[in-house]
């Protein structure tokens, strides 16, 4: 639930659009002052210090006044203004939209589905006009649901794009590069089934592919096994349309320096973004790279520090370009609502070779992998001896997903691997590394030598197609495992997305066991090893009053170690109600006030998601679910 004080609203350094202009103004003074003018540059800094308490004092009478009455009249002016899509306020739909994937719990007071992007622009225009009356409205986006963080729940009005918006174009290939059009509600799934027709498919696949859409990814900057060697979802995108503050669509893509000039003497929300953002990056161009998070895979914050693809002074060469489709993925809906993504897609690699490394000794696990490393895999895999040993004891699991036939095959090579290979000792952790036959200079065999050399003994490369399954059918369904050891709980994703440096993995795993036992609570840990990345759900039952006060200090305890390792706290799930209070942790406070200047620049009157990324709103142990 929101919290209700301003103070705990953590709104104070919100400012008014206007006051982070002026602001902006006095700040550009500052590089230019001669010496001998430390006076004057005092005064400026005592201005811009006066300018912000006043916006901070002006935001908080605008939150205090902040109530719900707006949503009563919500239905009846969307349809006047031509909303053609479904509102509903009923009770069952609100509750089935108040849980997302995460251990949150938050009820929407109106649900709407446009019918198009028409629909999304009278939403933005209505709300951005009545929140200056009724406070309490603002819109959330929302598609699949599978997020972990709560990124897509909200207390006001959740506009759901998964219904009607789901529209898929054909792939173009112009200069060898395919690209394909879809609306943000797309299914994964059916985009991998239309791009698989031209032997394609978008490497960032996350795990939940099956279950989520194309525009919640993006907005997510989700991420998957081959985002090892392809990135996140953000190094896909072509170009989107987003629906900004103004209400109007906007086709955001990146533009070199004389566009961006061009586009800079508009009138536009789109212009008004693109000059505040580049304005940031003139005057916080080495804070803003020195502040890009150095483990291998991020989500936290807005990525600025990928906008301009070279030096600032290079760029007004003409080098390079500036490209917002960086900060708008990963931006959680808080910055506008995409409307329709143009991706660009990989196509499939057919010849690759699997090798499986049983890890015994947990210390080995970082140093295999750090040599895997150096031969370019398309992605290095890991689930635990927990998931293991939980895969061997629930067979039937595996019988309700696969065909009788191939799940006979599948356990034969489960138990052979278990009973014969192992000699029934189950390995801390299991590697699984995917290479590219299709690259000339490798040779699999060679790399099974070396790896077996560098603390990998036990490393084979795996040719029976049917091990080949078992093995990644182990490893993707080590979340779902999990809930057999209790079905009574649930698995908390709430420490699910931490990122080390990989030559840390073995330190932070050894780390995680220790907590998990101080806490006396079990989870099944796998995990996107060549990037250092572990997820793990601790098993919790959300109807005992006393868990919310025992996620509040796990989370601490957990953070830190994972600080303490050079690490991250947010590899893909983004930050949602669960990490924005944390990125403080991450940034300074001067990053996380450029964060907010930008949010406040791109949604001026706080009308998209807001609380997520910037600014958190939400209490987050009063927001906790009290069902499993
Ligand atoms: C079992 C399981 C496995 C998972 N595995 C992975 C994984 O491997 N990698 C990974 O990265 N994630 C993973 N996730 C998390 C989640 O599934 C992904 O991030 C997914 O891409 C979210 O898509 P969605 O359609 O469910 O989006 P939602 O959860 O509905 O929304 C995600 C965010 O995007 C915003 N949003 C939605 N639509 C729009 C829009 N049109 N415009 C602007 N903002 C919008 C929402 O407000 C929200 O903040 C997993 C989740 C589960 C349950």
């Amino acid at each position: 639930m929101p919290t209700s004080s301003p103070k705990a609203t953590g709104k104070k350094t919100v400012t008014t659009k206007a006051a982070v202009k002026r602001m902006a103004a006095t700040k550009r003074v500052n590089p230019r002052a001669k010496k001998g003018t430390a006076k004057k540059a005092a005064q400026v800094q005592s201005q811009a210090e006066a300018t912000l308490e006043r916006a901070i004092a002006e935001r908080k009478k605008i939150t205090e006044r902040r109530q719900p009455l707006g949503h009563l009249l919500l239905e009846q002016k969307l349809r006047e203004a031509g909303f053609k899509g479904v509102i509903s306020s009923d009770k069952k739909i609100l509750d089935k939209y108040s849980t997302d994937e995460s251990i949150f719990s938050i009820r929407p007071q109106v649900v709407i589905q446009p019918k198009h992007r028409a629909d999304v622009e009278v939403a933005v225009r209505l709300v951005a006009t009545e929140t200056k009356r009724f406070t309490s409205l603002s819109l959330t986006p929302r598609a699949a649901g599978t997020g972990l963080g709560g990124g897509s729940l909200t207390d006001s009005i959740m506009i759901d794009v998964s219904r009607f918006m789901t529209h898929i174009g054909h792939v173009e290939t112009r200069k060898g590069v395919a690209t394909f059009t879809c609306e943000p509600g797309a299914m994964w799934r059916d985009v991998e089934r239309m791009l698989k027709h031209h032997d394609l498919y978008l490497p960032p696949a996350p795990a939940s592919k099956d279950i989520c859409t194309v525009g919640g990814a993006i907005a997510n900057n989700a991420a998957g096994p081959d985002s090892l060697r392809y990135g996140h979802c953000a190094d896909w995108v072509e170009s989107m349309e987003v629906t900004l503050f103004d209400g109007q669509t906007y086709t955001i893509a990146p533009l070199t320096y004389k566009e961006l000039r061009a586009l800079q003497k508009k009138d536009t929300a789109h212009a008004i973004i693109a000059r505040e953002v580049f304005s940031l990056l003139e005057q916080n161009e080495k804070t803003i790279k020195a502040a890009e998070p150095k483990t291998s895979k991020n989500t936290a914050g807005y990525a600025l520090w990928h906008v301009l693809s070279t030096t600032l002074a290079n760029f007004k060469k003409g080098h390079g370009t500036f490209d917002l489709t960086r900060i708008f993925s990963g931006s959680q809906g808080t910055i506008g609502i995409i409307t329709s993504l143009t991706l660009r897609a990989e196509p499939i690699a057919h010849h690759t070779d699997l090798i499986v490394v049983p890890v015994f000794d947990l210390l080995d696990a970082g140093a295999v992998i750090e040599k895997a490393l150096e031969f370019n895999p398309i992605n290095i895999e890991l689930f635990d001896g927990l998931t293991f040993d939980l895969a061997l004891r629930n067979p039937q699991f595996f019988k309700d997903r696969l065909g009788m036939l191939t799940y006979y095959k599948v356990m034969l090579s489960m138990y052979t691997t278990y009973h014969i290979r192992y000699a029934r000792r189950t390995p801390e952790f299991t590697l699984l590394i995917t290479l590219d036959r299709d690259e000339k200079s490798l040779e699999t065999e060679r790399v099974v030598t070396k790896l077996r050399s560098h603390h990998g003994k036990h490393a084979r490369k795996v040719g029976n197609p049917i091990e080949r399954e078992m093995f990644w059918q182990i490893r993707r369904a080590s979340y779902t495992l999990s809930k057999f050891q209790d079905p009574e709980k649930r698995p908390a994703a709430f420490l699910e997305d931490m990122v080390v440096p990989t030559k840390n993995l073995s330190k932070f795993f050894a780390a995680v066991k220790k907590l998990l036992n101080k806490y006396n609570v079990t989870a099944a840990v796998h995990g996107h090893g060549g990037n250092g990345h572990l997820h793990f759900y601790p098993l919790l039952d959300f109807t005992n009053k006393t868990t919310p006060a025992l996620v509040m200090k796990m989370t601490e305890d957990f953070f830190s170690a994972a600080i303490a390792l050079d690490g991250n706290l947010c590899g893909e799930h983004n930050d949602g109600i669960i990490r924005t209070p944390h990125l403080t942790k991450i940034f300074s406070a001067q990053v996380i006030d450029i964060f907010t200047q930008l949010e406040h620049a791109a949604d001026p009157d706080d009308i998209f998601n807001p609380g997520k990324k910037v600014n958190p709103r939400f209490d987050v142990k009063a927001s906790i679910r009290h069902t499993n």
